[in-house]
């Protein structure tokens, strides 16, 4: 492709493409992707990974942002029947169009950092489409997204994350595989949504309205941080300690506080 047209990296756009034959045939060899399923690649690039997605013949869509890139994505692959191109934000594409086969999506991608946080948030939002994602990502953000309860990466992104996916770090790349070479080292992730969550919510956003106000002070007591919206009753009867920090609670203590939060608006009683 580079014979044809020199691609300027774009800052705006996250781009920093990989270039590393040993990185991008790990990657591929952890997604293990085969003849009937159904890939979608966010983000292709410059077809690093593509390549090797849709040899395995797979129906692959991917969703690219770039206008410049499109051409040569067409040039590249477009005589593939297995391929299929979407121009756009991934932040507002609809993945539901794609399919409605419940736990059948298998995304993938080497993601723009800047929009990686709010995009899995999106994809979140289909997670019952979805069988695995796999990204790489800057690698503090596999290391909050794969934390445990009692350490300092175990936060917001964590919680809700883990609340829908079982999450592995599957390992770290470092800054020279990727040319522009990035400032942060690289992770990649692998996120499998639960087919039946361990720990439901009688309503997910009121465990996200939780979370987020127990983590706005991580430092004060769950007493604290909580008292505009659950009081020391409230606590009581979820079976949490108002004198923990809120990176002491696991998933399941957060989702009885949201549920006791859910039972008061049922009851209609003011809130604390
Ligand atoms: N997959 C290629 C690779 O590994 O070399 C490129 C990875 S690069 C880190 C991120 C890619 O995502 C770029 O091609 C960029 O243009 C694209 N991109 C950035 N923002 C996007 C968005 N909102 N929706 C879809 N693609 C986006």
């Amino acid at each position: 492709m580079s014979e044809l047209y020199q691609h300027r990296a774009r800052k705006r756009f996250g781009q920093n493409f990989l270039h590393d034959a040993g990185v991008i045939h790990r990657i591929l060899r952890a997604i293990h992707p085969r003849a009937g399923e159904h890939l979608v690649e966010i983000g292709p690039g410059q077809g690093a990974l593509t390549e090797g997605l849709l040899g395995s013949g797979a129906r692959l869509d991917v969703i690219e942002l770039d206008l410049d890139l499109i051409p040569l994505l067409k040039l590249q692959f477009g005589l593939a029947a297995n391929f299929h191109l979407h121009q756009g934000d991934a932040m507002k594409f609809d993945f539901a169009q794609l399919c409605s086969t419940p736990h059948s999506l298998r995304i993938v991608g080497n993601l723009p950092y800047n929009i990686s946080t709010p995009l899995i948030f999106h994809l979140l939002e289909h997670a019952g489409l979805i069988r695995d994602m796999h990204f790489m990502l800057q690698k503090e953000v596999v290391e909050r997204l794969a934390a445990e309860p009692g350490g300092g990466d175990w936060g917001r992104l964590s919680i809700m994350v883990q609340y829908h996916c079982r999450v592995e770090h599957l390992f770290n790349v470092g800054p020279g595989a990727f040319n522009p070479p990035p400032k942060v080292d690289s992770a990649i992730v692998r996120l499998v949504p639960h087919e039946t969550l361990p720990h439901p919510a009688e309503d997910p956003a009121l465990l996200e309205r939780v979370v987020r106000e127990a983590f706005n002070q991580r430092r004060k007591t769950l007493r604290n941080t909580l008292k505009g919206l659950l009081d020391a009753t409230d606590l009581e009867a979820a079976g949490v300690d108002g004198s923990l920090r809120p990176e002491q609670l696991d998933l399941a203590a957060f989702v009885r506080l949201a549920d006791r939060l859910h039972a008061r608006t049922q009851e209609h009683s003011p809130l604390p």
